[in-house]
């Protein structure tokens, strides 16, 4: 059975762009007879407002979709914890102690995510007073599982190659688990057959991968959809000006009129899809 789901972060509202996200992920779960689920990704720390995830409820019916919620990650610390402690136990893990500013002051290598860590603090002494985050090694990784595929259902066969990501973090400083690491274990435990996302998101997926195979999790399909984009190619958010979910519903804009749009890729003008 096809399994979708959208995971937003209530971090901030959701725009047009969420709004197509979840269209796609709840269409092609339709289509198939499968489900789509809904999954409040709420381990951001302090950016993270617990409020916000009953407004996406609201925008998503008001878009007339139908989902079935699972449990938020905040209610999910454990498995991330034994996750991490075992992978840590095999060697696959190094802390790090490295600030964000530390980082880009080493001018590192720009992938599709940002800097790639440049590895600084594997095999080093570490100040044991300074807070460390643990970090995936990708290259003991990568040597250990071999070749691993995976199937992008737009963009066709891929091979893994995380190192496009880098040595990205595994457990953070302030959290028992990165993204990274809660989105792969629930994405399992949900049973989700077909991660649907944005294309932005790619770079992620190859390191998902080789996390699946480390954990002993099954495969998915992924299906990147484009991005919701403004005149000036930048992807949408608020604080550029773009209207919220929310602002749109208030306004008394016909929701299910929105997602008929949407599904037609008629968008508002001055909105164009890329990476379609
Ligand atoms: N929570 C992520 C976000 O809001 C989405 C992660 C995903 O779909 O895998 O950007």
């Amino acid at each position: 059975m096809t399994v979708t789901r959208f995971a937003p972060s209530p971090n901030g509202p959701l725009h047009l762009g969420h709004a197509y996200s979840a269209i796609v992920a709840h269409d092609l779960a339709q289509q198939a007879g499968g489900r789509f689920l809904l999954r409040i990704e709420d381990i951001d720390g302090p950016r993270s407002r617990p409020e916000l995830a009953d407004e996406f409820r609201r925008d998503l019916e008001w878009l007339g979709l139908e989902w079935e919620e699972v449990p938020a990650q905040s209610t999910r610390l454990d498995a991330y914890e034994d996750a991490a402690r075992g992978l840590l136990e095999r060697g696959y893990l190094y802390p790090c102690t490295c600030t964000r500013a530390e980082i880009e002051a080493l001018e590192p290598r720009l992938g599709s995510q940002g800097a790639i860590y440049p590895g600084t603090c594997k095999g080093r002494l570490l100040d044991p007073e300074k807070p460390a985050a643990l970090r995936l090694d990708v290259s003991r990784a990568m040597a250990d599982c071999g070749e691993l595929a995976w199937e992008d259902e737009l963009a066709g066969s891929q091979l893994a190659d995380p190192r496009e990501a880098g040595d990205v973090v595994i457990v953070r400083k302030d959290a028992p688990a990165s993204y990274h690491l809660a989105a792969t274990l629930d994405d399992a435990a949900d049973g989700v057959t077909l991660v649907t996302r944005g294309a932005d998101l790619f770079a992620a997926s190859h390191i998902h991968r080789l996390l699946q195979a480390l954990l002993g999790l099954p495969v998915p399909r992924w299906h990147h959809h484009g991005l919701l984009t403004d005149g000036g190619g930048q992807k949408l958010a608020k604080r550029r000006g773009s209207p919220s979910l929310a602002d749109r519903r208030e306004g008394g804009e016909d929701g299910l009129l929105l997602a008929e749009q949407l599904r037609l890729r008629r968008f508002p003008a001055g909105i164009s899809l890329i990476n379609a």
